[in-house]
């Protein structure tokens, strides 16, 4: 099967008590069993859930895994990941990763005793630089957010299995779509399921994906026994989401293209951060292991000033101000005012993100409105 006909169909079956075609939402927490252990494959819903399970089977067909893991957010996916570890074990991430994660890695996992390596990883040899007896996991983010670097996860894949290290992947910007880091040699993909995935902003869901089985069962083993998972009404929501993956990626795209474009030749604009032109500093890499580029762009503007960048994301109509990205919606958000406000002004600038830096996430409206949008608010 082809990914279009596989985020229709894959892993997908009808449902055998009445034929229902979508997987119906199976909103039970229990199982009634006909003798004690005499039941239908279904105990108790934090174990397993009927539309958990549909779910579950989609993304790792995807994502061209084995087994999938649904969870009640993205962090939650992330955290089931280090729970693998044990106190003393070393982890290597990317510098440049989304806050949350960062957040849950030095201010929840540094405390239990792992040890996590913030490195540049936009030439992957650096990574090795890193490595100890210790390390057990490489964490890559790529696309990152908001700067828009890409990482090598092929090169790095061959980093973690020279040294026997698990590699995971946050594949939440590309999206399978776009990339598909279990062929490239990782072990793992995460997802926050909330942003492209779902795709229409109403839901918040984490995702993990793996081929090997004996990975997949102490992964379930955590699933089940730490207990975030999501429910069944979000399950079903998400499937919904995953079935025009293909068609919402393809129009992100497109409009990506023509917002990127339309930026980079715009006389008040410095810079635009996005991995589908020739100049971006990874361009060879990105063209290698993704398929298309994606609607997410990070710009700045010309002078860098904070109160300018302020005005033009509130002008915006059509781009709603707000956190998140994914949804059908084109949004936009400042950086330095929003996100990364907690980070002191020198260290965010250190990475990129400047005072002036707005991110946009390109919905699937017309593209024409879009640029008219922009025009009005940068003026
Ligand atoms: C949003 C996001 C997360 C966290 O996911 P939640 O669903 O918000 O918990 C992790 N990684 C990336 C790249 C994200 O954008």
């Amino acid at each position: 099967m082809k990914f279009n006909t596989k985020t229709i169909h894959g892993g997908q079956k009808h449902d055998p008590a009445y034929g229902a075609v979508m997987p119906p939402i199976y909103q039970t927490s229990t199982y009634a069993q006909t003798t004690p252990g005499g039941h239908k494959g279904f105990e108790y819903s934090r174990t397993h859930n009927p539309t958990r399970e549909a779910l579950e089977n989609a993304f790792a067909s995807i994502e061209n895994g084995k087994y999938g893991l649904a969870f009640g957010s993205g962090l939650a996916a992330i955290d089931a990941v280090i729970k693998l570890l044990q106190p003393g074990d070393e982890v290597i991430s990317t510098n440049d990763i989304y806050g949350g994660s960062y957040r849950l890695f030095t201010k929840i996992f540094e405390g239990f005793g792992i040890k996590f390596h913030f490195v540049g990883m936009g030439n992957a040899a650096n990574i090795e630089n890193y490595v100890t007896k210790n390390t057990k996991l490489i964490w890559v983010e790529t696309p990152t957010n908001p700067m828009m670097n890409i990482i090598d996860i092929k090169a790095t894949a061959a980093i973690a299995k020279k040294y026997n290290i698990l590699l995971a992947v946050d594949n939440t910007f590309a999206t399978p779509y776009l990339q598909q880091p279990l062929d490239l040699g990782a072990d793992i993909v995460m997802h926050s399921a909330t942003k492209y995935i779902g795709g229409h902003s109403d839901l918040v869901m984490g995702a993990l994906i793996v081929k090997d089985k004996d990975l997949a069962d102490r992964l379930y083993f955590i699933q089940n026994a730490s207990g975030a998972i999501c429910g069944p009404q979000d399950s079903f929501l998400a499937l919904r989401g995953i079935k025009t993956l293909h068609v919402r990626m393809q129009r992100h795209c497109e409009n990506g293209k023509a917002v990127a474009e339309y930026l980079a030749a715009h006389p008040k604009i410095e810079k635009v951060y996005w991995p589908g032109f020739e100049d971006h500093p990874n361009y060879d890499i990105a063209k290698s292991q993704m398929s298309d580029y994606g609607g997410m762009i990070s710009f700045v503007t010309k002078g860098n000033n904070y109160d300018e960048a302020i005005r033009i994301v509130e002008k915006l109509k059509i781009f709603t101000l707000a956190e998140s990205l994914g949804g059908v919606e084109s949004l936009s958000g400042h950086p330095a005012s929003m996100t990364h406000a907690s980070i002191p002004k020198e260290e965010r600038e250190k990475t990129g993100v400047v005072d002036s830096l707005i991110r946009l996430s390109v919905g699937i409206e017309d593209e024409e409105d879009l640029i008219n949008d922009l025009k009005q608010a940068i003026g």
